[in-house]
């Protein structure tokens, strides 16, 4: 066997391998396995890799801008999330689109927004470390292909999901950290907002437009520099 015949054979192999990523979660997905975002969702508009496929409508990836600055990762899709293949698209995301606004960040071109898992837990309940765990491969892959200088995490299961931290998210909110050479700023879930809509000065609502207006001027920045 002539070394061209031996190496089209092992790329066949690899792309084999790379063709069971959907159906069998013991495949990593090895950084730089896709090419761009449409080729990573058309594996996971067919993923099996964990139990939330069974109930999903729509697999959601992400909206915005796949080449934004700013990522905003939340938990999980919910109900209107899984009946359009959008996230952040209900109340919650409504409310994530007025906080953006606030300091003109607009969500279709400034930020690209996506989740730990991209099919809806039953009854909105938090996807368990199992589902995180057969998920988050592929949210680094959108990590890398979108390239973000800042990511906020939005709620203790994003946090969790993408550094290990554990803490709660009234500790940390507002803290940038750095996360593989990236700024990372743990904040609010939107819901939490909706939940406590008090703008008192202290309130969930008044600390998270301290937040906000702390990732714009860090955005400023960073357009500035590059
Ligand atoms: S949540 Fe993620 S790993 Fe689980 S089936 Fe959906 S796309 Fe696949």
């Amino acid at each position: 066997m002539n070394s061209n015949t031996q190496l089209s054979l092992f790329a066949e192999a690899n792309f084999n391998q790379k063709d069971l990523i959907p159906t069998d979660r013991k495949i990593t997905i090895p950084p730089h396995t896709y090419t761009d975002i449409t080729e990573l969702t058309k594996h996971c508009e067919i993923c099996h890799r964990c139990g939330l496929s069974e109930n999903r409508t729509h697999v959601v990836v992400g909206r915005g801008n796949p080449q934004a600055k700013i990522m905003i990762i939340g938990e999980a899709p919910g109900q209107q999330e899984d009946e359009t293949g959008l996230p952040f698209v209900g109340k919650s995301g409504q409310l994530l689109d007025k906080i953006l606004a606030s300091v003109n960040l607009n969500t279709e071109t400034d930020v690209y927004i996506c989740n730990i898992v991209k099919c809806r837990p039953p009854e909105n309940r938090v996807p368990t470390p199992d589902e995180m765990e057969a998920c988050i491969p592929y949210l680094l892959e959108q990590i890398r292909l979108v390239n973000p200088k800042i990511i906020l995490l939005t709620g203790a299961t994003a946090v969790k999901g993408i550094t290990g931290n554990k803490q709660g998210i009234t500790k940390i909110r507002g803290q940038w950290m750095e996360w593989e050479g990236r700024l990372c700023m743990p904040i609010f879930h939107p819901s939490y907002l909706l939940r406590n809509p008090s703008k008192e000065k202290g309130s969930p609502k008044w600390l998270m437009w301290q937040d906000i207006q702390s990732v714009k001027t860090k955005f400023e920045q960073l357009t500035v520099n590059s």
